[in-house]
């Protein structure tokens, strides 16, 4: 990897213009070798009912059986499975009822010869007892339980540990859990669980220009975008949002919310290289602004860096290409960081291009496209900052540095947004 030094003292590269571009392979890079195997993944404690969606810390291996008795599966009679072969409706045969057992109340005798014990599901199979007719299968007259059909030896009784055996392992370490997960793992006596935290994400919206999300934009200023998306990109990667009001173009407003702890700061807006752009030369100070200006499109003034710990994602203010920087970078950590699958959260599709889309070689291409069935057609309004590019499209391609683009009628993988 070839990485400028960003640190230096005469590194202020504003209205100087990127002189160089990382490659997003290298910035990939970066990463993997900045985010440490193991150490970063930080656990802590949390209730069971709160653990559907996190990831599990630690393998789950059960110290007891479930169920921790034998048990029938049915309402019915408990009894020897032998003693009703031959029953039918033309050839009923009789049993003593002597007793019953209920769910939490076991029958405390033995079933012997002859004999039936009432049983509910749940309820624990009496000793002596092999199978279970289910009541179905039975009729009452005076008082003698009259089986009418047969049942053979361990028929509708539950066996001990047949749904957890002891020592058997249920779950293992970095399992998204489900909440059937949680049932299972209540069922063996588990009211707290282990997972993996999830990192503190502070979203930065900085520009003078831009009004709180949910006002409508008035003269020349214009209503947040960015600020919404991010959030809830940031949820969706399994990160805990905090986002404090817009941030004005001012160097000391920002370096203070710079160095507010976090796991994760994203700056949206300012990213690049004009008067404006304060994040760069921050982290460049403070922190390692590791790169800054990167060979894609859009996306290209964004940057990233260390800083008190923290990541730090410097995301360009066009919506598109801070949708894309996050997504192509930030996200990643994130999912990293909380024990989640890095790699694209979209599902993939093989599509057919309809037309022909070029791109230049030495960067990497983020091209919206409109599905239809299998076939993708570019979208021809590819600016920066038209965000509705993104809602009208179905998905993106990604178009290797090395690729000049695609002929029409080619074969590309398609990443849906849905
Ligand atoms: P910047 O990266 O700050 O130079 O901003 C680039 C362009 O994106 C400018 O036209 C900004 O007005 C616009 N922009 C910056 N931040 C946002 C935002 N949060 N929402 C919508 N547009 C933005
Ligand atoms: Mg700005």
């Amino acid at each position: 990897m070839n990485l400028r030094n960003l640190n230096s003292p005469n590194a202020d590269v504003r209205m100087k213009g990127f002189l160089t571009r990382t490659t997003v392979d290298d910035a990939w890079a970066w990463i993997g070798s900045t985010l440490p195997a193991g150490s970063r993944n930080s656990i802590e404690v949390i209730s069971l009912k709160d653990a559907a969606g996190r990831i599990l810390a630690e393998d789950i291996i059960s110290e007891v059986n479930v169920p921790g008795f034998n048990r029938s599966m049915m309402d019915g009679y408990a009894l020897r499975a032998e003693e009703t072969y031959g029953a039918t409706s033309y050839n009923a045969l009789a049993f003593n009822i002597i007793g019953t057992s209920l769910p939490g109340q076991p029958f405390t005798g033995i079933v012997t010869l002859g004999s039936a014990v009432r049983i509910m599901t749940g309820a624990p199979m009496p000793d002596g007892a092999t199978a279970v007719l289910p009541v179905e299968g039975t009729e009452i007259q005076n008082d003698m339980m009259l089986a009418m059909s047969e049942v053979s030896i361990g028929k509708h009784v539950g066996v001990i540990g047949e749904d957890v055996a002891v020592g058997a392992r249920i779950l293992t370490a970095g399992r998204t859990l489900r909440p059937q997960d949680l049932g299972v793992l209540s069922s063996i006596g588990r009211g707290t669980i282990p997972v993996i935290k999830r990192p503190l994400v502070r979203i930065l919206i900085t520009g003078n220009e831009l009004l709180p999300a949910g006002t409508s934009p008035e003269g020349f200023q214009i209503a947040d975008a960015n600020g919404p998306m991010l959030y809830s990109l940031v949820n969706r990667d399994g990160g805990i949002a905090d986002m404090p009001p817009l941030i004005h173009d001012n160097r000391d407003q920002l370096q203070a919310a710079m160095l507010e702890p976090a796991d994760v700061i994203l700056v949206s807006g300012g990213s690049s290289v004009g008067e404006e752009d304060h994040a760069p030369q921050i982290l460049a100070q403070h922190g390692t602004l590791a790169i800054h200006g990167i060979a894609m499109r859009p996306g290209s003034p964004a940057g990233m860096g260390i800083l008190n710990g923290a990541f730090v994602f410097l995301l360009p203010g066009n919506p598109v290409s801070c949708l894309c920087a996050y997504d192509f970078f930030a996200g990643r950590v994130i999912r990293a960081l909380g024990g989640r699958n890095e790699n694209w959260p979209y599902r993939r599709i093989t599509a057919t291009l309809t037309r022909r889309i070029v791109s230049t070689v030495g960067r990497v291409d983020y091209a919206r496209v409109k599905l239809d069935g299998t076939a993708a057609e570019p979208i021809a309004v590819s600016g920066a900052s038209v965000l509705s590019s993104t809602t009208q499209a179905d998905g993106f391609m990604i178009i290797p540095a090395n690729s000049e683009g695609f002929a029409a009628n080619s074969t590309v993988d398609v990443f849906c947004y849905d």
